[in-house]
């Protein structure tokens, strides 16, 4: 029972990822800042609270996690508002697969 599974590079594997808590709207799915109006969804979580990141992770340094571009009411950039990035995995040049 061999079954080929193909999975393209570019796309993520569903087991990659993990849902975690928004950091813009702080789970709560409304904008933050009421910027188009009170009742308006998170722009960065589309009014589910939780936003879709790979697995390994770290906490965004440019908004320290917020998800919140400093001094401002937009989502961070870095982060797309989420809080955290995707880790950096060292990859040599041309690795191969053994
Ligand atoms: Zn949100
Ligand atoms: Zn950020």
């Amino acid at each position: 029972m061999a079954r080929r599974r193909r999975i393209k590079k570019t796309r993520i594997a569903e087991e990659e990822l993990e849902e975690i808590k928004c950091a813009f709207c702080k789970g709560r799915g409304k904008d933050p800042f009421k910027v188009l109006s009170p009742l308006s969804n998170c722009p960065v979580c589309n009014g589910r609270g939780v936003v879709r990141v790979r697995k390994s992770y770290e906490k965004c340094k440019a908004c320290d996690g917020t998800g919140v571009y400093t001094r401002s009411h937009l989502y961070c950039w870095t982060c797309h508002g989420k809080g955290v990035v995707p880790k950096k995995v060292k990859t040599g040049a041309g690795s191969r697969s053994q």
